[in-house]
């Protein structure tokens, strides 16, 4: 029975306390859970929904995380077992380093990005991988759905469907519709620094630069979603996986987004209002992709609004007995569902659910080995089988 501690009460945030309240209720694997953020008020208003809809008891605390000493002070009064970070990238290093320094564990769900630079790499937390290994701790490293679920995954498929992989498209369908002009289904900032980023994939050994959203493709995706079209992207976890992948020649990311998402997008970029470098405005200095994120929906508001599914999966080519063989795996989760579950849209369920499971893998002792890892570096599947408990059914079927 582990002593958890959740910091950030976002969307993700939100759903990971839930799944994790309902995990506690039916395993018992965690006993105490408790909710800390930024805003205290943040965590009490996810706390309530908690009791009302789990009858688990969490309670909250403030914290800034973007402060080694406050998190320290917290984490001696909490003595959790391990964090589980969903704030925001930003944070990811100063939470490791006040993990080492109080002996806990660590997990999260996107890789560090420095605010200054729209560039997200996994060498500022792989750098951590002998202080964890000596400190006999274990970091989990994007245990989200893409990066996290897509990683286990592929692991997955190596495991039991392919020998070797040779070509693998992640391919990441939101084809819910919230109403709204514009929004984004994660935190603002992030989504845009991501989604504005130039387009990266790897090819027989390297990588292959293009300039944002430049390719595309159309892909059929099932259970009546249909044909749309995907956006090539850099996404963090093709950084691990080329490296962890037997056999990997080319190796891409794919995005869907709608043309009203892009049109404003454009706009947007064009006046200047994804900057992330200040701009001295009327005495003060205004970064403007931040003034831009305060105006947008917050995306933990779009639950109640959002209809439709989103199918988040792998289509991974190979050799199977030294014959060709693809296949795609893929899971479809419904926006409704998802509010009706646990009061928020699929893309922030999406995240929370692997978040959670990641949380239970190493409190049960199955994924706990001292180090920084990536996901496809532990066993699939147990993971693989939680998802199928936990809200989050997948299918593998082979193409041609
Ligand atoms: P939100 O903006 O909704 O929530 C972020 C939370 O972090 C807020 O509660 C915020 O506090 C808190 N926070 C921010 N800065 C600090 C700080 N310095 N100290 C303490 N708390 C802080 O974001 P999301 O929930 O949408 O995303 C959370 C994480 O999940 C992000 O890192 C995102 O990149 C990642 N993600 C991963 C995905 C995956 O599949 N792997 C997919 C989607 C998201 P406050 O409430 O006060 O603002």
């Amino acid at each position: 029975m582990a002593n958890i501690l959740i910091i950030g009460a976002g969307g993700v945030g939100s759903v990971v306390a839930h799944k994790c309240a309902q995990a506690a209720k039916a395993t018992g694997v965690f006993d105490s859970i408790t909710l800390a953020s930024r805003r205290r008020e943040r965590c009490d208003t996810v706390a309530t929904s908690v009791r009302e809809r789990t009858g688990f008891h969490m309670p909250t605390a403030q914290v800034d995380a973007d402060n080694v000493p406050e998190l320290c002070a917290l984490l001696r009064e909490v003595k959790p077992d391990m964090v589980l970070n969903l704030a925001l990238p930003y944070q990811d290093l100063h939470i490791m380093d006040a993990c080492l320094e109080c002996g806990v564990h660590y997990l999260d769900t996107a890789n560090y990005e420095p605010l200054d630079t729209a560039r997200f790499e996994y060498k500022w937390q792989w750098a951590y991988q002998e202080r964890f290994r000596q400190a006999g701790l274990t970091a989990l490293l994007g245990s989200g759905f893409d990066p996290g679920v897509t990683n286990v995954f592929a692991a997955w498929v190596l495991k039991h469907e392919l020998d070797e992989v040779h070509v693998l498209d992640i391919i990441d369908c939101n084809a819910g519709d919230h109403g709204q002009p514009f929004a984004t289904n994660f935190n603002p900032e992030i989504n845009i620094r991501e989604v504005t980023a130039r387009g990266r994939y790897w090819e027989r050994g390297e990588w292959v630069e293009t300039d944002p959203l430049s390719w595309s493709m159309n892909f059929d995706f099932p259970d009546g979603i249909g044909p749309k079209k995907c956006y090539l992207m850099y996404h963090e976890e093709l950084e691990s996986l080329v490296q962890n992948l037997k056999g990997i020649r080319r190796a891409r990311f794919w995005m869907t987004f709608s043309d009203n998402y892009l049109n404003h997008l454009k706009v947007l970029g064009n006046v200047g209002m994804t900057r992330i470098d200040p701009v001295r405005f009327q005495g003060q200095d205004i970064v403007p992709i931040q003034f831009l994120s305060a105006l947008l929906p917050d995306p933990s508001s779009l639950g109640p609004l959002t209809r439709g599914k989103t199918c988040i999966g792998n289509l991974m080519r190979g050799l199977k007995n030294g014959r060709e063989k693809t296949v795609y795996i893929y899971n479809v989760c419904d926006h409704e569902a998802c509010y009706a579950e646990v009061g928020s849209q699929a893309i922030s369920y999406t995240t929370g659910v692997p978040a959670m499971i990641g949380a239970k893998m190493m409190m049960e002792g199955q994924w706990l080995a001292p180090g920084v890892w990536n996901m496809e570096q532990m066993d699939p599947d147990p993971f693989m089988a939680d998802l199928k408990l936990y809200g989050l059914p997948w299918q593998c079927v082979e193409i041609g």
